[in-house]
């Protein structure tokens, strides 16, 4: 298996794997400790409904530093939650060290492990519990499917399958799992070369005037370079960069003048997506707001396919010249 897992689960969608993950490990009054910029809804679905429903308390933290883990544990801690790396701010987690803090504690672990795949991150061979995926991004790789896989023990992915699997009526349509059979027989040659076309878009980035900083895990000035060199063997395609400029409206017409770029909030697809942050979340937040999630106005978050690089350098600079100096 790609993973190496001894067994794994299809489910409808990426959130629906979180969410049967979640209600596998978690009891009522239980405590889960989850890294602050979490996917969205996983992180919601904590905050906001668990909280209520089964008065689960969970614990944000950066997850940077080992020490953030120790201090948060509790006694009823149960779960420890990661995103490695996070596809909100491209911070990392170690993997092998929390695994083995929480295996001294008793405490299960799981990441969202959808942005590296199973390709370029073998969590579970670091000791990680159980390993979600949304396939919908590069496990299918052709947006043309919906769906999330969990991976781990023979015990706990049978323990999914009668529990959440079946009870709660959460199956896999044939065809998306026959289309996600004929994405996994590309899955390397496509991982490679998001990783090649991203390496050069990041360069590219971080070389222009107009733009303040790159995160990519691949790039050499990347904050947590060891850390990535070792746990992770290459860094597909998704990225986030700041613009100097944080003008909403001057953002607005940089994406807007994009050609092969095309808005879009999902990724991991063959063609090239760009999405901006504050545009969406501006509409329900005030700026305060937004700031706390650790994002700023001028993120950009882009999604590099698999077209020609030369094609999608060209697009960026061609937009990113045309900002007011
Ligand atoms: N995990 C991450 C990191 C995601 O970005 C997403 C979706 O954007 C999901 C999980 C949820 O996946 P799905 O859309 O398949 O439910």
């Amino acid at each position: 298996m790609l993973a190496n897992g001894e067994k794994a689960q299809l489910f409808p969608s990426g959130m629906a794997a979180i969410t049967a993950s979640y209600l596998h490990f978690l009891k009522p009054n239980d405590h889960v400790i989850a890294i602050k910029n979490l996917y969205g809804p996983a992180s919601t679905l904590l905050k906001k409904y668990l909280s209520k429903k089964m008065n689960i308390e969970t614990t944000f933290i950066s997850g940077e530093r080992i020490e953030e883990f120790e201090e948060a544990i509790k006694e009823n801690t149960t779960l420890i939650y990661l995103e490695s790396p996070s596809t909100a701010v491209f911070s990392l987690q170690d993997l092998k060290a929390v695994a083995s803090l929480a295996k001294s504690k008793g405490i299960k672990t799981m990441i969202d492990n959808t942005l590296a795949t199973p390709i370029f991150q073998k969590s579970l061979d670091m000791g990680i519990d159980l390993e979600v995926h949304s396939f919908t991004k590069y496990l299918g790789g052709h947006s043309d499917l919906i769906g999330g896989v969990v991976i781990g023990s023979h015990e706990e992915v049978d323990s999914i399958f009668h529990n959440e699997y079946e009870l709660l009526g959460a199956k896999t349509a044939p065809m998306e799992a026959w289309l996600l059979l004929r994405s996994l027989r590309t899955l390397t040659m496509r991982v490679e070369k998001h990783q090649s076309n991203g390496i050069a878009v990041a360069n590219f980035l971080e070389g222009h005037s107009q733009v303040e900083f790159v995160r990519y895990p691949g790039l050499s000035s990347f904050p947590q370079s060891e850390l990535y060199k070792k746990q992770m063997t290459g860094s597909t395609g998704l990225m986030s960069f700041n613009l100097k400029t944080e003008n909403l409206e001057e953002i607005k017409s940089f994406v807007n003048r994009l050609n092969i770029f095309q808005i879009g909030v999902s990724w991991g697809g063959h063609e090239s997506l760009v999405y901006v942050p504050a545009i969406s979340y501006l509409k329900e937040l005030d700026e305060k707001q937004f700031k706390n999630m650790g994002i700023s106005l001028s993120d950009i978050r882009i999604s590099v396919g698999l077209e020609h690089v030369d094609d999608l350098i060209d697009d960026l600079k061609n937009s990113l010249d045309l900002i007011e100096q």
